[in-house]
């Protein structure tokens, strides 16, 4: 009986170390580290008590080094994306999650203004209707990251995890379950430690801001983040558009908004669905694949999802997503599969014979923003290309013939934005 007590407690301990990162292995250069962390935790106000808890015999997570140095050589094209954003089986998900939450998404309607069809997609996407919602300790990878992440980071990960302490402090999640992503976002809506600071809200009326474990608090945490950004309640995200054959490609910019009347009337826009537009207010043409893709009239609830994280492609699928779960059919327009995307080291070679040519990218990195889609837009311009600001390998092998450059192009280098496409 003594010796099944005996390894009962061994096994749990064992499971526990495993669980939460703890080891009798030490670490002598990481627990220097850790001990530095501590007194600038206390000086800002954490709990001794709480920071001794969270790092005591914590070791980094090499895993999570290994995702941090990660660097994809092609990101995906935007309908490769949004197939698993917005498949059938997350779109029938969101509509039954709709069903049984409806009242307390009402509720939340009513109180923040936004539609439960976007904080559907939004939960959907994030982590899977909670499916997903990452199981690593919070504290050991930011911890781990603060400590030995890309240098241009950590002081990133150090406001993390301190965000993270102050969470356990005022003990709205406890260090059992703040657990979450190797990048440090926590549970259902996969908030990082300072946007849970800043937005995350107690609906359920616990006194704790869970947004692990409850439901009500993490949309109602979503909703509260959409509508503090700006979110205009019952207002569309923007609607799937069909432009005319000799529409100017040179208005399609995420800066060119106009009216939707006017759009309408002076440049012969309508929905895809061949319906008059629905919304009267102001908006820019998206086209995310350039002219020979879908094309969509987005309005300013499509800015605010951007500040939800600042990728074109996440705002697209949150919008649709949110629409198909309200019930709207598929997009209309189909998308250009015949057309490779760019690699990384393609891109910077393109933003390199770009600026030779005259067009500044005003950098080369690698990664397509705003100024190389003005530059790529100037060029195609005065090239005879419909000016979309889309880059094609068509673009990259007519600028290698037509640019003479004897440079190498520089390696592309790290940008410090973890998501998005800030370039
Ligand atoms: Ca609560």
């Amino acid at each position: 009986m003594r010796r099944k007590l005996v390894r009962f407690i061994q096994t749990t301990l064992v499971l526990a170390a495993v669980l939460f990162g703890y080891s009798v292995v030490t670490d002598s250069a990481f627990d220097r580290w850790k001990s530095q962390f501590r007194d600038i935790a206390v000086a800002q106000g954490v709990r001794a008590k709480t920071v001794d808890i969270a790092l005591r015999g914590l070791l980094p997570d090499n895993k999570v080094l290994e995702l941090d140095a990660r660097q994809p050589e092609f990101t995906k094209t935007v309908w490769e994306y949004l197939e698993t954003a917005a498949s059938e089986e997350r779109v029938a998900t969101g509509r039954a999650r709709l069903r049984v939450y409806a009242p307390l998404l009402e509720r939340l309607h009513q109180q923040y203004g936004v539609q439960p069809e976007y904080l559907l997609a939004i939960w959907g996407m994030e982590s899977d209707f909670g499916r997903n919602t990452g199981g690593r300790s919070i504290v050991r990878s930011l911890a781990t990251l603060a400590y030995a992440g890309m240098e241009d980071r950590r002081d990133f990960w150090r406001q993390q995890l301190l965000a993270a302490l102050r969470i356990l402090d005022k003990g709205d999640i406890s260090m059992v379950y703040l657990r979450g992503s190797w990048a440090g976002a926590i549970g259902h809506t996969q908030f990082i430690p300072t946007t849970f600071e800043q937005f995350a809200v107690d609906y359920d009326g616990d006194g704790k801001r869970d947004l692990v474990n409850s439901v009500p608090d993490a949309l109602a945490s979503t909703a509260n983040y959409l509508a503090q950004s700006g979110w205009e309640s019952g207002k569309p995200w923007g609607e799937e558009v069909r432009l005319p054959s000799h529409f100017d490609w040179g208005k399609a910019d995420p800066d060119f908004w106009l009216p939707a009347d006017v759009w309408a009337l002076e440049n012969c826009m309508m929905r895809a669905d061949g319906q008059m537009l629905e919304s009267n207010d102001a908006g820019f043409v998206f086209l995310p694949a350039g002219y020979r893709g879908p094309a969509f009239l987005a309005y300013r609830n499509f800015k605010v999802i951007l500040k939800y994280n600042n990728a074109q492609s996440y705002a697209l699928a949150i919008g649709h997503l949110g629409d198909r779960i309200r019930g709207e059919a598929t997009l209309v327009a189909t998308w250009p599969h015949d057309e490779k995307p760019l690699s990384n080291a393609q891109k910077a070679e393109l933003q390199q014979l770009l600026t030779s040519a005259g067009y500044s990218t005003d950098g080369v990195d690698g990664k397509l923003g705003p100024n190389s889609r003005a530059a790529l837009r100037r060029w195609q311009m005065d090239s005879g290309f419909p000016a979309d600001g889309y880059a094609t390998l068509e673009h990259l092998e007519f600028l290698r013939r037509e640019v003479k450059v004897n440079t190498t192009v520089p390696p592309s280098s790290r940008t410090p934005a973890p998501q998005g496409e800030r370039g």
